[in-house]
């Protein structure tokens, strides 16, 4: 039996810098053979391809000082952001709802006319209802609505009002007409940080801090005893720990724990099965794109991305994500059926033409991938976390905390844990 201060179970993001901030006695159990859990890149072939793309949008000096100033500036790329909405075959600027005059005209009119008839709420009771008051019918119906039902995959009044928090690109009528003169910057987004050899070489940094030996791969946590704070590995060992920081997803956490069955039911969420692609040669439709959003329900992706455009290279390198609910399984015969759906949407949507030739990919699921946000159940989920933390527990991260954040939200709820309980 060994004794460990904390004992920290998965090694993405979370994990790991913690474990940059806790001080020498912690324990990491890792489940795969690796570290960096969603935030991994992969390199095969001559591509650069990350687990979807992953992007560091920093807002605090700190954590950008913390990646920028250990590695060389030729080695990373500074982008502002270039994204796009594939509508009817056109190439359209995002958000939406701020480019309604690049549509044809009488589109525009109809979504033009619903932002100024609409029936706006003092207080909304969900997502859905919320979309249709803020923005109007059309501008809802042509693209928020397909575009959020085909990534949340759920029906979005099961939503909370501000499901998307920050990372929805909210407008008003005011700011929409003055976007047609003078483009405005107003996402939380607009610029982003890519090292050139992946988002991993940013998680490697926060690794190479770290005590290897206190690092084990390929051990996951078998079951957890809160009464006696000990945890079984899969190698059999048993340790004692003090503080016992969850980074795993809440829903995997509790099955651990046991005796949860009914609130694990209600978690609400969505994944997401992910394909990298390799071409042989650039895209003849974009050239310039960072990625796309497609509210089109006949094509099975709801965004990809363009790593060549990000990286500035020739050969098109893509990532393409599709969402599917929480219930749905995807096992290799639907992996198959979605890849075969892919290549030929591409093609159709002139990403790809008959002369581009695949040259490698490879699949990843992402399970879960976002957290649908419900106040109902979130009550009960803090109401949770305050009692762990009387036993010592705490569960960070975007899936250990089960919210919807960015990278850098985890890194910093992390340290803030860390130098608490220092
Ligand atoms: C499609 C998609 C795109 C995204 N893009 C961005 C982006 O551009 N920018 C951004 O900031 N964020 C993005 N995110 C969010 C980002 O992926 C997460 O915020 C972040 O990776 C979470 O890190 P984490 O360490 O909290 O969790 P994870 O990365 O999930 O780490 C958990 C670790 O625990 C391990 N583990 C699991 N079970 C066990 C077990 N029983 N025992 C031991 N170990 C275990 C896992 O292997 C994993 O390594 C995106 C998410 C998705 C789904």
């Amino acid at each position: 039996m060994k004794k460990v201060k904390n004992l920290i179970i998965g090694a993405g993001v979370s994990g790991l810098t913690f474990a940059n901030y806790c001080g020498d006695n912690y324990l990491i159990c890792e489940k795969e053979n690796e570290v960096g859990g969603y935030c991994r890149t992969i390199q095969r072939s001559g591509y650069v391809w990350d687990y979807a793309g992953h992007f560091f949008h920093f807002k605090t000096e700190e954590f950008k000082n913390k990646f920028l100033s250990k590695m060389k500036k030729k080695d990373i790329i500074y982008n502002e952001k270039c994204t796009k909405i594939l509508y009817k075959n056109r190439l359209i600027d995002f958000p939406f709802q701020t480019n309604i005059h690049q549509l044809d005209k009488e589109e525009f009119i109809d979504c033009l006319y619903d932002l100024f008839t609409k029936t706006e709420k003092k207080e909304y009771s969900n997502f859905l209802e919320m979309l249709y008051g803020k923005f109007g019918k059309s501008i809802v119906e042509k693209f928020l609505k397909p575009y959020n039902e085909k990534l949340y995959a759920v029906d979005l009044s099961k939503l909370d009002v501000n499901a998307m928090g920050r990372f929805f690109p909210y407008a008003d009528k005011e700011a929409i007409i003055k976007n047609m003169k003078n483009k405005s910057v107003n996402s939380y987004n607009n610029t982003f940080f890519y090292p050139k050899k992946g988002a991993g070489s940013f998680i490697k940094i926060l690794y190479d801090n770290l005590d290897k030996n206190k690092i084990l791969l390929n051990t996951s946590i078998n079951s957890i005893d809160l009464k006696n704070k000990t945890a079984i590995l899969s190698d059999g060992n048993i340790i004692v720990y003090e503080n016992l920081i969850n980074t795993i997803p809440l829903n995997k956490f509790l099955e651990l724990l046991g005796g949860y069955k009914k609130l694990i039911n209600e978690m609400s969420y969505n994944k997401v099965l992910v394909f990298n692609l390799g071409f042989d040669k650039p895209s003849p439709l974009c050239k310039k794109e960072h990625w796309l959003y497609i509210p089109d329900k006949k094509d099975n992706y709801y965004r990809v991305g363009f790593y060549n455009n990000i990286l500035k290279e020739e050969k098109l390198s893509m990532y393409i994500e599709i969402g599917f609910s929480k219930n749905d399984i995807i096992n290799k015969r639907i992996i198959d059926k979605q890849f075969k759906l892919t290549l030929s949407n591409l093609e159709k949507d002139g990403i790809i033409n008959k002369k581009t030739k695949l040259v490698d990919y490879m699949s990843i699921v992402m399970d879960p991938a976002y957290v649908h946000i419900n106040t109902i159940t979130l009550k009960k989920i803090e109401k949770l976390k305050e009692e762990f933390k009387l036993n010592n527990i705490y569960t960070i991260g975007r899936y250990g905390a089960w919210t919807y954040n960015s990278m850098e939200d985890s890194m910093i709820s992390a340290k803030e844990l860390a130098e608490n309980l220092l």
